[in-house]
């Protein structure tokens, strides 16, 4: 997402209407820190669906997603079974295939376990914040299904837990960097403890 041909997301977007889907996503979505664990999980949905799609496609079908995968609920998704599976590959409003289908619920499923150990998914991915890009890649790999180097790249810029997705002179990368998290506070709150 960070390149749209020789110009950056950011260049490309500054010139659309506010209304424009791709401006709306850059302006409120794209590198903003996600503290939701279904809404990561959301995120990472869209991320698998636009594999050989344009993400264009994506954002049109963004709130069809969101209806067709339980509002993104881990637990549910975790738990669909074969109805679900036919119910999606029949819905016409998303991306209707089975491999994709097969490894979200797979992925559901792997990040409970990851919930159960860590607490959250989101905690899960902070503990791994200090990871470059290729170790990022390797644990993908080993934890889920469908996240190849592209798909967690993108997942991770546009989660922000990579940096990178807006350019340095970007008035949003200015508005990202002021957002505090609790989990900053945290890590305040211990460094001021030592
Ligand atoms: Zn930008």
């Amino acid at each position: 997402m960070a390149k749209q041909g020789a110009i950056s997301y950011c260049e490309y977007v500054s010139i659309l209407d506010k209304n424009n889907i791709h401006k709306i996503y850059h302006d409120n979505e794209y590198g903003f820190p996600i503290q939701d664990d279904n809404e990561l999980f959301g995120r990472l949905i869209l991320e698998i669906n636009q594999a050989g799609l344009s993400w264009e496609t994506i954002l049109k079908k963004q709130s069809n997603f969101r209806v067709a995968f339980s509002k993104f609920d881990i637990k549910k998704i975790a738990k669909y079974d074969d109805i679900e599976i036919n119910r999606l590959l029949s819905d016409r409003s998303i991306i209707r295939n089975k491999l994709k289908i097969r490894s979200i619920i797979f992925n559901a499923k792997q990040v409970i376990s990851i919930q159960r150990k860590f607490g959250s998914l989101q905690n899960w991915l902070n503990n791994n914040k200090t990871k470059t890009i290729d170790e990022w890649i390797a644990l993908f790999k080993i934890t889920f299904k469908f996240t190849g180097r592209e798909i967690t790249k993108e997942f991770l810029l546009s989660t922000g837990l990579l940096k990178g997705a807006h350019t340095e002179n970007c008035p949003i990368n200015n508005k990202i960097q002021k957002i505090i998290l609790p989990t900053d506070i945290n890590s305040l709150f211990f460094l001021s403890n030592i």
